[in-house]
């Protein structure tokens, strides 16, 4: 629509500190806007843009348009039937954006997510979309880039059943419309609003919005295009008025002759155009006017009005008295028409199997990261999962410890007993330290295997004396554990040693703190805890 849209401000904000200069980052996003809207665009070039503009974003490490031009690509994509690759991408960048905290593309990926849901008949679906979609728009967003969210909005709640809250969100459309200097987004709404009535069966209503709308459009001198006039023509359908929709129709087809606006407008009319005579009476000419319709739906394809063509037809014999003819060509229609419902849900099913294969592989990966931050043979966390996480636990919290736990004379037990054994024990010991922060949300707490014997368990929020009688109590419950049916008459102790991340420390720094106490506890007899008397300073910071 307008290119006199300011842009959103988002996309500037986020790129702060980038060497990018602003300029470029702000003409990126505002041509982003363009593309977005796509009225007066061919898709594939709208697309083709697109893609360069994720390419040229991607160099400039503008991940956030990056993710807007991947976006447009698919909602190309999605409008073309292509929805597999599409709706993968749509939740690929919601997950991004729900991961970046980044509300537009939140906004924005559920929007496109909610139209191809309503394209495969999941109007439930749709309304979760659209909800969200408006729920993540902030106010740095311009009322008139609104619009699309509130109308969205507005027609999932009609499809759903809702008019009298689809009327509040069409008048709140109605007033972000007036912010627009192009006359068309308030055609838009006005339409929208009135095919909602329509539907709900209020012809009224829908009336008095149609006229609204003409007016708006006359005093502007805007003219109605064949997707509004379609609008009129239907309500004056619905209200008996036949002669005026009659009027309509021949109004769309002589402004847009070639009728290629869209490329089935033509026959539609056409098809309209021949109801509204036969509803008048007019059989002959109703005649000529389904024949121009059918043989216009024949040269071009147009299967789907092909079949309520055959149904117009057996309308016309009946009226003419030939019964055994309209028969004949009801049968047909309801052939023509099961094929064609037969096809769409053989399409809708292929889609739904495509969702369903996104969903799986997003599980997939996300299991298979999971298992790759855990050691198998105990299921606690791993040396990577600390690696990943412990260094931002110690930015964040404090007080933070780190408590390194070995097993006493383990060797013992793989001698003596056998490794099988010894594994056991491992097992064993990591489910007793598991049950110890067991309850507490892992970004405070948590235990790890780090290899071998060797264990981990990270605390925060505890003072030094509540540390310590926390791990006394582990000490001993792992003591008193009854070890006999496992490893007949030899004891399983553990050492432990626990240090005090400093303000500004690093994880090496507190490991080997840890460690340092770890080694006392063995030389000092083991089955014991040792703490270390003050935090570890940052090694840089020393000298
Ligand atoms: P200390 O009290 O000084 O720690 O004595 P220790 O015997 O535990 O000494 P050390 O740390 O040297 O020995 C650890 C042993 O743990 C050596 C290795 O065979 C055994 N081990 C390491 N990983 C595994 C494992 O996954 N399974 C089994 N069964 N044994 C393991
Ligand atoms: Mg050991
Ligand atoms: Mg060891």
């Amino acid at each position: 629509m307008g290119d006199e849209n300011p842009s959103v401000a988002h996309g500037r904000a986020d790129r702060s500190g980038v060497a990018q200069p602003m300029t470029d980052s702000a003409a990126r996003s505002a041509e982003l806007d363009r593309l977005e809207d796509w009225t007066g665009l061919d898709p594939r070039g709208r697309s083709a843009r697109a893609a360069e503009l994720e390419l040229i974003a991607a160099a400039a490490g503008d991940a956030p348009a990056e993710m807007r031009a991947r976006l447009i690509q698919a909602d190309v994509a999605e409008r073309a039937g292509d929805a597999k690759p599409a709706v993968a991408v749509m939740w690929q960048v919601n997950e991004w954006a729900r991961a970046h905290g980044h509300r537009y593309l939140i906004a924005r990926s559920h929007l496109l997510l909610g139209r191809t849901y309503r394209n495969m008949g999941d109007v439930a679906a749709l309304l979760e979309h659209a909800v969200a979609a408006v729920e993540h728009l902030d106010d740095s967003v311009h009322p008139r880039r609104r619009l699309p969210y509130v109308v969205k909005y507005a027609d999932a709640l009609t499809e759903t059943g809702s008019i009298e809250a689809a009327r509040e969100r069409y008048r709140q459309a109605a007033d972000l419309a007036r912010h627009s200097t192009d006359v068309r987004d308030e055609v838009m709404v006005l339409n929208n609003h009135a095919y909602a009535e329509y539907l709900a069966g209020e012809p009224g209503r829908a009336w008095q919005l149609i006229e609204r709308l003409r007016a708006v459009a006359a005093a502007r001198g805007h003219r109605l295009d064949p997707n509004d006039l379609d609008t009129v023509a239907n309500v004056q359908l619905a209200l008996g008025r036949h002669a005026e929709a009659e009027q309509t129709v021949l109004e769309a087809i002589a402004a847009y002759p070639d009728g290629h606006q869209e490329s089935d407008a033509l026959p539609e009319f056409l098809l309209t155009l021949a109801v509204t005579r036969r509803l008048q009476g007019d059989v002959a000419a109703a005649r000529d006017t389904l024949d121009e319709c059918r043989a216009l739906c024949v040269a071009h394809g147009h299967g789907e009005i092909l079949v309520r063509v055959r149904q117009e037809q057996a309308e016309l014999y009946a009226m003419a008295g030939d019964f055994q003819r309209a028969f004949d060509e009801y049968k047909r229609f309801h052939a023509a028409e099961k094929r064609v419902l037969d096809e769409q849900r053989e399409a809708q099913a292929r889609t739904r199997q495509a969702l369903f294969e996104v969903n799986e592989a997003r599980q997939e990966a996300e299991r298979f990261r999971e298992q790759a931050r855990r050691d198998p043979l105990t299921g606690l966390r791993n040396r990577r999962y600390v690696d990943e996480h412990l260094p931002g636990l110690i930015e964040r919290e404090s007080p933070l410890w780190a408590a390194v736990l070995d097993l006493d004379h383990f060797k013992q037990v793989n001698d003596r007993c056998s490794h099988e054994i010894g594994d056991q024990v491992l097992v064993a010991v990591a489910a007793l330290l598991a049950d110890a922060v067991a309850g507490v949300d892992e970004h405070r707490a948590f235990a790890a295997r780090l290899g071998g014997e060797e264990f981990l368990l990270v605390l925060t929020g505890l003072g030094r004396a509540d540390t310590l009688a926390f791990l006394e109590r582990l000490r001993r419950r792992v003591a008193a554990h009854p070890w006999g049916p496992v490893t007949g008459d030899l004891p399983v102790t553990i050492s432990v040693g626990v240090a005090l991340a400093a303000v500004g420390g690093t994880q090496a720094t507190l490991l080997a703190a840890a460690d340092d106490q770890l080694y006392e506890a063995k030389r000092a007899g083991r089955n014991r805890v040792r703490m270390a008397a003050r935090a570890t300073r940052p090694t840089l910071t020393r000298g």
